[in-house]
C-alpha cells in the first residue's frame, strides 16, 4: 500500500522541525516539501550574525540537500505555492505544477511588514534602490553587498530585528541612525526604563537613535538620499532596512477560502479550523487569539503536530506558549518574560538600576509566583528566573536572591529538579528529556549531544546547562569526545592522517580539504585558521590562499585589541632598532595621533589604538616589515646585550637572536613561538622560559632549551642539546620547529607539545636523526622560509574591498588610554 501523502507549503524553520519530528515518530508518509527560498533549511535567527560577520552562511545550514535525499523528502526549492484546491486536494505552484496531497501542512512563516511610507516602493518594481527588508538570507547578502558601496544608514523600527539589523549594518558602513516610532526601543518587552537603558548602551556603540519619530517619506529620486519624519527633520542616508514588525504569510490561504485573522486560524492539533487534512504550524498560525514571532513556540506546536498527524498520540494538544525571550541585541544582554508592567496594587515588583552600567532589572511577582522579568546589561540571573516562569517554582524569601547571587547556595535549578519538558535551548527548541534520551541512546560526549540535538548550537549561552544535563545523565560517565584527537574539528582525521592525505591528493587550499576529506563535503569555519595554518606550513609558496579561512588578526595584520582597534608593532630583530628608526616610529605615531605607544615584553615598540582603515597608511608611512605580533607563528626573539656589551657575557646574543629572527621570522605553525638568546646563564634574556632559549655557557658553545613558558603556563624548557656553535644553533632550532609545526595539534603551544612527546624522544629525532628525517625537516623548513613574504606588502592591494573596513565590537569596552 502506497504511504499518504504528505505535502508542506513552507521551508522555514517551522516546516523543516515538524518533518524532523514526523521522522522521529517514524510518521510513514510520502513527504513533499515546497519552499519558495532557492536552498534547505536553515537558522534564520542567525541571520543577525551573517549579518554581522560573526557567521559565515554556511554555518547556518540546519539541513542541507543531502538530509532531504537522505530521508526520501521531494524538496522543491524556489517554487512557491499559489493555491489550494481543497475539494481535489491538490496545491498548484506558480510555475502551473500541481502536487496532490492526503495531508497538508502550511508552515508559510510571515514576512517583513513594510509600512506604506511614501517614496518606499518604486512603481511597479519592487523597493526603491537602497530600501531593503530584514528576513531571508537573500535579503541579508542584498543588504551586505549593498551597505559596503555606502556610508550611512538608517534602520526604521526599534524592535530586536531593527536592533540586530543597525548592529550589523555598523560592519559594513560608518553611520547608522535607528529610528523607532514608539516612545522606546523594544517598546512590545521592555518597560519605558528598561527601554531608555538599552538605548544609552546602544548609542554608546555608536548606533544614533531617535525613538518617537515617524518616518513619511523615503526621499531620493534614483536612490535613497534620506528619510522625512512627521515633525519636518530629514535624515541624510543611502541606505534603509524596514523593520517595522513583521505579518503572517497567509495569503495562499486565504486565496484558498481558509480561515484568516491575524494568522491561519487553527485548534489544538494545530489543525486548520473547519479542516480535516489541513494544518498550520509556525509564525503563519494563530491559535487561541495568539500569533507568534519567535521560534520557542513553533517547537513546541511541531511537536504537537507531529504527535498527532503520525498517531503517536492523536490528542496531543497545543495550550499555546509562555514566552520568554533571551536575546544579546546589538551586543547587549537582554532578556524579558511575561509582563513587563505590574497589573495591579496587588502585584509586588522590585526594580534595580544601574544606568551608567547599563544595567536594568525588574520582576513583577503575583501570589509569590513569578509573572513578569526584565534583565537589561546583566542576564546572570536569567536561568533561575525562566525555569520560575516556566514552571511557576516556589521563589526565594530573600527576593533580593532574584536579582543577585547573594553569595548563599546559588538559585540554580539543579538537572534532577527540573521536569523533563523544560526547554533547556532556547534557540533550537531542545528540553531536558531530549539532551537525556539522546545520553541515553548511547551518545555519551556532550559535544556529540550537542551536534545531535543541536542544544548549545545557537546563541551558546545554555552552553553550561547543557554540560550539566549531559553529567547528570550519564551519571558519571561522560566519555572524552573522539574528536579530541582529531587536528580541527570538522575534518575527522589526527594530524598525522590528515597530512598524509593532504600530500596523497596535493590538497593546497582549505576547501579542496573540506570537499575532498570531510565526507559530504561540509565545511567547517571553526577548522579553517587550523587548516589554513597546517596548508600554509606544507606547501609554503604553492598554497592556496583563501582569505575567509583567516581570523581577523590574519586578515589585517595586526593585533586587535580590547577596543576593537588594532596594535601595531614593526620588526625590530633582536630588540635592536637604530635612531632613523626610532624618529620615524615617532613620527608615525604623532601624525595618526595614536594613543598609545608601548615598549611590549618582546623588546618591541608597540603603537596601540589604531583603527582598522588607517592600517594599510600606517605601514606606508612606517615603511617597516610587520613584526608579527599577531599570528600563531614565530613573533620575537628576546635577547640580552651579551658579550659584545655586557661584563659576563660569554656570547654574542644579539648576533644570533638577530640571524634567527632574519631566518624564521613570520613562519606560521599550530601556536606563537616565542624565542630568547642569552649571553651567559645569567638569563637576562629569559631564555629557559621560552618555546625555544638559547643560552651561552662557556667554551664558546650555546645551550638549547625547548618547551618553556611564561605566559598562563609557567615551564622551564628542557635541555635539547648542547652545541658548539651559533650555526649549529640556527640549524637545530628550524628543525626543532619544523618538528613542532608538523607534530603537534592546532594551538598546541610547544609547553604542551614537548613534554606530551618527551624530551628523549625529540632529542633523538632533532638531533640524533634516529628516524632519519632530519634532512626532510630541514628542507621544508628551508621552503618556508624561501616563500616568506611580508604581510604589511599587502596595503597597497587590499585583498578584499572591505579587508581595512572598520567593524565594531559586539560588546562596548573601555577605549585604549591616551597618557
Ligand atoms: C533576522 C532575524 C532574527 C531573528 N532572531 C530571532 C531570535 O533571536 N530568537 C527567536 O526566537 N526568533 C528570532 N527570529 C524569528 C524566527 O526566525 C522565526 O520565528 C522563525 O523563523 C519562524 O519560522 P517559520 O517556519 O514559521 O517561518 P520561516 O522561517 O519564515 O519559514 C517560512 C518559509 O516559507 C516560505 N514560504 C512562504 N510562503 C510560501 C509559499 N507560498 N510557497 C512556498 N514557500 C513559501 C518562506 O519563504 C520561508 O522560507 C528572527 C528572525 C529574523 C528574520
Ligand atoms: S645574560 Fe649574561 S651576557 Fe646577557 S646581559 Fe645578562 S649577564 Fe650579560
Ligand atoms: S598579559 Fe594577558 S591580559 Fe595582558 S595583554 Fe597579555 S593576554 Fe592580554
Amino acid at each position: 500500500m502506497q504511504s499518504p501523502r504528505l505535502v508542506i507549503i513552507g521551508n522555514g524553520m517551522a516546516g523543516a522541525r515538524t518533518v524532523e519530528e514526523i521522522l522521529a515518530r517514524d510518521g510513514d508518509f510520502a513527504v513533499t516539501m515546497f519552499g519558495d527560498e532557492p536552498y534547505g533549511n536553515y537558522n534564520r535567527i542567525m541571520l543577525s550574525n551573517v549579518l554581522a560577520g560573526v557567521e559565515d552562511e554556511s554555518g547556518i545550514f540546519l539541513n542541507d540537500l543531502s538530509w532531504y535525499a537522505d530521508n526520501g523528502i521531494t524538496l522543491h526549492t524556489g517554487t512557491r505555492i499559489t493555491r489550494i484546491d481543497r475539494a481535489a486536494k491538490v496545491v498548484y505552484a506558480e510555475d502551473g505544477s500541481a502536487t496532490p496531497y492526503d495531508k497538508l501542512i502550511i508552515a508559510t512563516g510571515s514576512r517583513a511588514f513594510v509600512p506604506p511610507i511614501p517614496g518606499i516602493h518604486r512603481p511597479g518594481r519592487g523597493y526603491h534602490q537602497g530600501v531593503f527588508a530584514f528576513r531571508t538570507l537573500d535579503d541579508t547578502r542584498a543588504m551586505i553587498r549593498y551597505a559596503r558601496e555606502h556610508e550611512r544608514a538608517v534602520v526604521i523600527g526599534g524592535g530586536l530585528l531593527g536592533l540586530e539589523a543597525a548592529r550589523g549594518l555598523q560592519n559594513h558602513l560608518s553611520h547608522v541612525t535607528l529610528v523607532h516610532a514608539m516612545g522606546h526601543l523594544m517598546n512590545t518587552q521592555l518597560d519605558a526604563e528598561a527601554g531608555a537603558t538599552l538605548q544609552r548602551s546602544v548609542e554608546k556603540l555608536g548606533i544614533e537613535v531617535v525613538v518617537g519619530a515617524q518616518t513619511t517619506e523615503i526621499l531620493g529620486k534614483h536612490s535613497v538620499t534620506g528619510v522625512k519624519l512627521a515633525d519636518g527633520r530629514t535624515i541624510g542616508c543611502d541606505v534603509v532596512v524596514v523593520a517595522a514588525g513583521i505579518r503572517a504569510n497567509a495569503d495562499v490561504a486565504q486565496a484558498s477560502g481558509l480561515p484568516v485573522e491575524r494568522g491561519i486560524v487553527v485548534d489544538d492539533q494545530m489543525r486548520v479550523q473547519g479542516e480535516a487534512d489541513i494544518y498550520a504550524v509556525g509564525e503563519c498560525a494563530q491559535h487561541r487569539g495568539e500569533t507568534y514571532g519567535l521560534v520557542a513556540p513553533l517547537w513546541d506546536q511541531a511537536k504537537v503536530l507531529a504527535d498527532h498527524i503520525t498517531g503517536r498520540d492523536p490528542h496531543a494538544a497545543y495550550h499555546g506558549s509562555r514566552v520568554a525571550t533571551k536575546l544579546k541585541v546589538a551586543g547587549v544582554d537582554v532578556a524579558s518574560m511575561g509582563l513587563k508592567e505590574p497589573e495591579s496594587d496587588d502585584d509586588e515588583t522590585l526594580t534595580y538600576a544601574e544606568p551608567r552600567k547599563g544595567v536594568y532589572k525588574s520582576v513583577i511577582i503575583r501570589d509569590g509566583r513569578l509573572v513578569g522579568a526584565t534583565l537589561v546589561g546583566d542576564v546572570r540571573k536569567v536561568a533561575f528566573l525562566m525555569q520560575a516562569f516556566d514552571r511557576g517554582l516556589a521563589l526565594p524569601e530573600e527576593r533580593a536572591e532574584l536579582m543577585f547571587d547573594l553569595g548563599g547556595p546559588p538559585a540554580e535549578v539543579s538537572p534532577a529538579e527540573m521536569p523533563g519538558d523544560a526547554q533547556v535551548c532556547n534557540c533550537n527548541g531542545v528540553s531536558k528529556g531530549a539532551i537525556c534520551s539522546t545520553v541515553q541512546s548511547g551518545c555519551k560526549t556532550v559535544s556529540g549531544v550537542m551536534d545531535k540535538t543541536r542544544a548549545g548550537k545557537g546563541c551558546g549561552t545554555c552552553k553550561p546547562l547543557v554540560q550539566r544535563i549531559v553529567e547528570w545523565a550519564a551519571g558519571g560517565e561522560v566519555e572524552e569526545d573522539p574528536a579530541a584527537s582529531w587536528y580541527v574539528p570538522g575534518v575527522p582525521m589526527p594530524k598525522p592522517e590528515l597530512m598524509r592525505a593532504i600530500r596523497e591528493h596535493g590538497l593546497k587550499s582549505v576547501s579542496a580539504v573540506f570537499a575532498t576529506l570531510v565526507p559530504g563535503g561540509k565545511e567547517d569555519a571553526k577548522s579553517k585558521m587550523g587548516l589554513a595554518s597546517l596548508l600554509k606550513m606544507m606547501w609554503g609558496g604553492e598554497y592556496e590562499d583563501e582569505r575567509d579561512a583567516r581570523f581577523i588578526n590574519d586578515r589585517v595584520h595586526a593585533n586587535i585589541q580590547r577596543d576593537g582597534t588594532f596594535s601595531v608593532v614593526p620588526q625590530m630583530k633582536g630588540g635592536v632598532t637604530t635612531p632613523a628608526q626610532l624618529k620615524r616610529i615617532a613620527e608615525v605615531a604623532e601624525k595618526h595621533a595614536v594613543p598609545m605607544v608601548k615598549l611590549t615584553g618582546g623588546q618591541r615598540i608597540d603603537l596601540l589604538g589604531v583603527p582598522k582603515e588607517k592600517l594599510p597608511q600606517i605601514w606606508a608611512d612606517l615603511d617597516m616589515p610587520s613584526g608579527w605580533a599577531y599570528g600563531k607563528s614565530f613573533r620575537t626573539v628576546k635577547t640580552c646585550v651579551g658579550s659584545e656589551f655586557c661584563r659576563f657575557g660569554v656570547g654574542d646574543s644579539t648576533a644570533l637572536g638577530i640571524a634567527l629572527e632574519e631566518r624564521y621570522q613570520g613562519i606560521e605553525g599550530p601556536g606563537k613561538m616565542k624565542l630568547a638568546v642569552t649571553g651567559c646563564p645569567r638569563n637576562c634574556a629569559e631564555a629557559y622560559v621560552k618555546d625555544l632559549g638559547v643560552v651561552a655557557i662557556d667554551g664558546g658553545k650555546w645551550e638549547i632549551y625547548v618547551g618553556g613558558a611564561a605566559g598562563a603556563h609557567v615551564r622551564k624548557g628542557d635541555l635539547l642539546a648542547t652545541v658548539d656553535s651559533a650555526d649549529e644553533v640556527i640549524t637545530l632550532t628550524g628543525r626543532f620547529l619544523q618538528y613542532y609545526r608538523e607534530n603537534a595539534n592546532w594551538l598546541e603551544r610547544t609547553y604542551a607539545w614537548v613534554p606530551r612527546v618527551g624530551i628523549e624522544r625529540l632529542r633523538k629525532v632533532v638531533v640524533d636523526d634516529a628516524d632519519g628525517i632530519a634532512a626532510d625537516l630541514d628542507a621544508a623548513m628551508a621552503a618556508s622560509v624561501a616563500a616568506y613574504r611580508d604581510p604589511w606588502r599587502e596595503r597597497a592591494e587590499p585583498a578584499t574591498p572591505g579587508q581595512f573596513r572598520t567593524s565594531l565590537p559586539l560588546v562596548l569596552l573601555p577605549q585604549v588610554p591616551v597618557r
